[in-house]
């Protein structure tokens, strides 16, 4: 039996073929590693792409987060509303500049920030409101925008699973005051390390993060800004640039395999990933939900097939932010979808045996006829 594995790094890597190392040779004979013409060249690349008047590449979409988020205006003890089922990087980038979560329960369908709870987090305190396009998937942004609007928040956009992603026909990332991607190695468009970006139509909160990622240095008028090391080095850029070409074509596969996945699960629809009217979804993530997960896990395993859990633990569970939460609500709907979710086998490089081996064991599992 063959495993079907739930992710293929190196697959993906020799896809790229002799071009990888074409551009890794590039950037050794021009011995410049940081700040140099491919940084500039992908980060004018990848916020065209977006549709942002700018890009400024950092180290990590953790990174992006924060310097985001400071770059618009929060201070340590400011409040910012987010979601408590997303990874721990969206929680530790609010956290890590002194700034408080206040957690909002998603919507039952999308599983994405719910906008009609966004009133009841709102305090004296909050500054600033941080939506996940969860899995591939952009949040409800338009009511999420008018309530920031009306009260003056800051929005900035966790796009980690959403390169491409678009919303009635927006571009993740371009919507709110700035938009955060990571290009860790496993995202739609991953790095071969670390490297992340923020991009915005805001000219001068490009220029801050610009600022916050050499030690607050770049600029005169910001001295007062404390700085970071934070930087997306010539190698990784280089081959970002190299792989955003065909980030367009690799999330066409994804939604196709994903309409495969649907095709051949109509069973199970209510448990299958819901694609609201005017989103389009690029699967970072495929994400179903079953009632009994470990014996589910256990028998596609069985099978051969690998499964993940993303996540395994709701923010607002994990013992480390009890302290720092802003809020003391009550997640119904996050609870009931973490405790069910489970990610399927699903990247570009996946073989159409692999992708019928995958629905094969879970249609077993599951014991559907069809
Ligand atoms: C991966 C990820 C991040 C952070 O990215 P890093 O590059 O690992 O710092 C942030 N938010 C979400 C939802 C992610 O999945």
């Amino acid at each position: 039996m063959r495993e079907v594995l739930f992710l293929d790094l190196a697959r993906s890597a020799s896809s790229l073929g002799a071009e990888a190392h074409t551009v890794f040779a590039n950037v050794l004979a021009s011995g410049r590693f940081l700040f140099g013409e491919h940084g500039e060249r992908f980060e004018r690349a990848f916020a065209a792409y977006c549709g942002a008047a700018a890009g400024v590449g950092v180290a990590s979409g953790t990174d992006a987060l924060r310097l985001a988020l400071l770059a618009c205006g929060v201070t340590p003890g400011d409040e910012v509303i987010t979601v408590a089922n997303s990874a721990m990087a969206t929680v530790a980038a609010i956290t890590s500049i002194g700034a408080r979560p206040a957690f909002v329960d998603v919507d039952p369908a999308t599983w994405t920030m719910d906008p009609a709870q966004l009133p009841s987090r709102l305090t004296a305190r909050t500054r600033a409101i941080l939506p996940v396009h969860l899995y591939g998937q952009c949040a409800d942004m338009e009511p999420i925008l008018a309530f920031a609007r009306r009260r003056g928040l800051a929005v900035v956009e966790d796009c980690a699973h959403a390169h491409g992603a678009r919303y009635h026909g927006r571009v993740a990332g371009t919507m709110g005051d700035a938009g955060c991607y990571s290009f860790y190695p496993t995202k739609n468009l991953g790095a071969f390390g670390d490297a992340g970006m923020v991009v915005t139509n805001d000219l001068t909160i490009a220029e801050r993060v610009r600022a916050l990622r050499e030690y607050g240095r770049a600029s005169h008028d910001l001295t007062g800004l404390h700085g970071y090391n934070s930087r997306l080095d010539e190698l990784q850029a280089a081959i970002l640039f190299l792989k955003l070409e065909r980030l367009d074509a690799a999330n066409c596969r994804r939604r196709a395999i994903a309409q495969t996945y649907a095709r051949a699960l109509t069973d199970m629809e209510r448990s299958l990933p819901y694609e609201a009217p005017g989103r389009y979804h690029v699967y970072h993530l495929y994400v179903i939900r079953v009632k009994d997960r470990d014996g589910f896990r256990a028998r596609l395993q069985e099978q051969g097939v690998q499964t993940h859990v993303h996540y395994p633990l709701a923010l607002h569970r994990h013992e480390a932010y009890q302290g720092v939460r802003a809020d003391t609500f009550e997640l119904p709907v996050t609870d009931r979808v973490h405790s069910e979710v489970v990610s399927l086998p699903l990247y570009p490089e996946l073989s159409d045996e692999e992708i019928e081996a995958v629905t094969d064991a879970v249609r077993q599992a599951t014991a559907v006829r069809v």
